[in-house]
């Protein structure tokens, strides 16, 4: 794998010094070919070039209007052959104005998928699209539609699966909003149907709407960032039955804990019910409890008797029990024990960790009753595919640490995808008997390197500044300028700030409140406090925070932070090895959702946004590692038809790769540009476009 920055549009190659392939531009600029001008309001006018004199190139753009610009204000446009392919790869120059021209002329005809490699790129139409229901399952199904679907890959996921005996998984990425468990229910609704159902179907898929209600509790993006993946195992048995199903969710920092309108309970006992609302209430009239300060060290009382009353009863505690649990700390001195109080801020946080972990163990506790009703054993289970419904990568103006730890996440899930595709070009290639020793491919491995490296890397070093009670978010941004200033992948910003390049862009994080998310508020007084409630869940909840902390021991090795609690980003660590763990035995398949604009409003395609999030998920990047060997795959016959009209000299073979190769001679295509396998050519970028342009003035 060679970890090279690769040019943006195509190789200027040189052989002995000469060069052989001009630049793009002066290629485009040379040919009076149709360009993208970029305008003021950073949109993109098609034109043809009509005249170029020193810097000013004359446009005639497509409504008639002739425009004066310098090159550097023009990208190349792809001749119109490529209009509205459906694989960004096929694209002879790739730049953000050609593929969001590409996308938006498919999405204007309800062709809402497209594929970039092989990546789905999947465009939320926000209205009902004819695509999907049984006629469309059995065409898939009997492959009689090549139009890029989910069904399209859960077809290969579930083919796959059976072919090699080896589980699958489907990895569905994007911002919120973006259609990604609409995209998962639609890929489950096609496996469901395979498998043969008998109403599984309909049972994982109201799961999934059990746990969204959950989950979405607040609507502000931030709040949603914390619970950053759900994971659905779909199972079946060797004759491809669908046997039984899985969920499982991996959770960031803080949680969500408020407003549940939406929560619609269908597969949970009546009793078992009452147990979650009595949850969701107490969390919520612990929200309702207030302080006090009541002397000069800013030690607090509890203000509100009715929510403490209230929130005590429904943990099934004393109203006193709970109030010394938000107000005071047991400290060791020696042998004995000190009571020590807690000045304002300690309490409010001390109430919100107790909140906040009730939420987030209900909501386990949820998910293993749904689990419980999905349960396995109608058929013997074979083999599984997962599909995983993740937030993908962000990048807002301001950036904390929500932002960080998904961030994060979204560079491994990238290292295991450039791996996976890495395989499947190199496969290819193989067979086809190439050379593929030249294929090139950015690794995000130095990005990697910057988060996990021990002692010093942006994991342990936050896990360290956590845990001194003097260490401030300055102080832990001065503490990585001074140890991380050395990595490629990581910029120093102005006070408090931080700026790492990952593999969809630089992000500027601002450290505000990263030391406070990062360790675990939740003091041994509160456990204390729910394993003495009379309610079995907060009992419940108090056994499993107890056994995590010590199964502490067994994953310390992880972590360079080996103090008496796991640090949040430490936790999140473990869970997305997990993840990864189990990802890594599968074979992947990449969905990668996109909202077309803020207003929710269907037919509407705002390119700024667009843009930003194919920034975000990186789908110039797959294209371009697709492409980064020869993207251009013909087969020797396809490429004699298409081009051997254009030989000027009749050859004496006639057979397709006599003619092929006559045509590359006759164009003086470098040999670096192209290779010949035993079935196909294979081509750089730009080459085609080339043909195209000799094909047009030639006809
Ligand atoms: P996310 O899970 O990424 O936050 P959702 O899957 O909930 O997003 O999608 C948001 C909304 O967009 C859905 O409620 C639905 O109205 C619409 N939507 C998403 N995908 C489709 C689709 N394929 N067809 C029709 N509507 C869709
Ligand atoms: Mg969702």
């Amino acid at each position: 794998m060679v970890s090279k920055e690769l040019p943006s549009v195509s190789p200027r190659t040189k052989t002995n010094g000469k060069p052989v392939f001009t630049d793009t531009m002066d290629y485009v600029l040379q040919k009076k070919l149709r360009v993208w001008c970029s305008s003021p309001d950073a949109t993109w006018k098609l034109g043809q070039i009509q005249s170029v004199s020193g810097d000013d190139v004359e446009i005639l753009l497509v409504n008639g209007e002739v425009l004066t610009l310098s090159p550097d204000r023009l990208l190349p446009a792809n001749p119109d052959i490529l209009d509205g392919v459906d694989n960004l790869i096929h694209l002879s120059y790739l730049n953000e104005p050609s593929v969001l021209y590409d996308l938006q002329s498919r999405y204007s005809r309800d062709l809402i998928y497209t594929k970039a490699g092989p990546v789905l790129v999947a465009v939320n139409p926000l209205k009902e699209v004819a695509l999907y229901g049984k006629d469309f399952i059995s065409q898939y199904r009997k492959k009689l539609n090549d139009d890029p679907h989910v069904y399209a890959i859960a077809d290969l996921a579930f083919n796959e699966m059976r072919r090699d005996g080896v589980n699958q998984s489907i990895i569905i990425s994007g911002e919120s909003g973006a259609g990604k468990t609409e995209t998962a229910k639609i890929a489950m609704q096609y496996l469901a149907t395979l498998g043969d159902a008998r109403g599984m179907e309909s049972e994982v898929l109201q799961s999934n709407a059990i746990l969204e209600a959950l989950g979405n509790a607040k609507t502000s993006r931030n709040d949603n960032s914390s619970r950053f993946g759900k994971l659905t195992e779909i199972h079946f048995s060797e004759t491809g039955k669908l046997s039984g199903a899985k969920i499982q969710t991996f959770e960031g920092g803080s949680k969500s804990n408020r407003g549940e309108d939406a929560l619609d309970i269908i597969q949970i006992s009546k009793e078992d019910q009452m147990k979650l609302f009595s949850m969701l209430a107490a969390v919520l009239w612990l929200g309702n409890i207030s302080f006090s300060v009541i002397d000069n060290e800013n030690h607090v009382e509890i203000v509100s008797n009715e929510g403490l009353a209230t929130a005590a009863k429904l943990l099934g505690c004393s109203a006193p029990q709970l109030m010394n649990a938000l107000t005071t700390r047991k400290i060791q001195a020696g042998k004995d024990n000190i009571i020590q109080k807690l000045t304002l801020t300690q309490a409010i946080d001390a109430r919100d960790a107790l909140a906040k972990s009730i939420y987030a163990h209900l909501f386990d506790w949820v998910v293993e009753q749904i689990n419980h009703s999905l349960g396995t054993g109608r058929e013997h289970t074979w083999r599984s595919i997962s599909i995983l419904d993740i937030y993908g990568f962000e990048s807002f103006i301001k950036n904390g640490f929500e932002q960080f730890c998904i961030n994060y996440a979204n560079e491994r899930l990238q290292q295991h995808f450039n791996r996976h595709l890495f395989k499947l070009e190199q496969e290819e290639y193989l067979e086809d008997g190439i050379d593929w020793a030249n294929v090139e491919f950015v690794d995000n491995a130095d990005c990697l390197t910057l988060f996990e490296k021990k002692p010093l890397g942006l994991l342990s070093l936050l896990d360290e500044e956590s845990t001194f009670p003097k260490a401030t978010d300055f102080s832990f941004a001065n503490k990585l300028k001074q140890h991380l200033r050395g990595n490629s992948a990581f910029r120093g910003e102005q006070e408090g700030a931080f700026k790492i390049c990952h593999y969809a862009g630089e992000v500027t994080y601002d450290t505000t409140g990263f030391l406070e998310k990062n360790r675990d508020p939740l003091n041994s007084e509160l456990i204390q406090l729910l394993s003495s409630c009379k309610s079995e869940l907060p009992k419940y909840f108090a056994s499993v925070m107890v056994a995590d902390s010590q199964n502490k021991s067994t994953l310390s090795w992880h972590s360079a932070f080996d103090s008496q609690k796991q640090s949040v980003v430490t936790k999140f660590k473990a869970q997305l090895f997990k993840l990864m763990q189990q990802l890594e035995n599968t074979t992947p398949h990449f969905i990668r959702c996109i909202q077309p604009n803020s207003k929710q409003r269907p037919m509407l395609f705002e390119h700024d946004l667009v843009s930003h999030q194919l920034k975000c998920c990186g789908v110039l990047e797959v294209v371009r590692i697709s492409r980064a060997g020869y993207p251009t795959r013909m087969t020797h016959q396809q490429f004699a038809e298409r081009y051997g009209c254009l030989l000027l000299r009749s050859i004496a073979s006639q057979d397709p790769l006599s003619i092929s190769v006559a045509v590359l001679q006759q164009f003086n295509i470098p040999p670096e540009m192209y290779q010949v396998g035993y079935t196909k050519l294979f081509l750089r970028t730009g080459q085609v476009a080339a043909l195209e342009n000799a094909k047009n003035r030639m006809l």
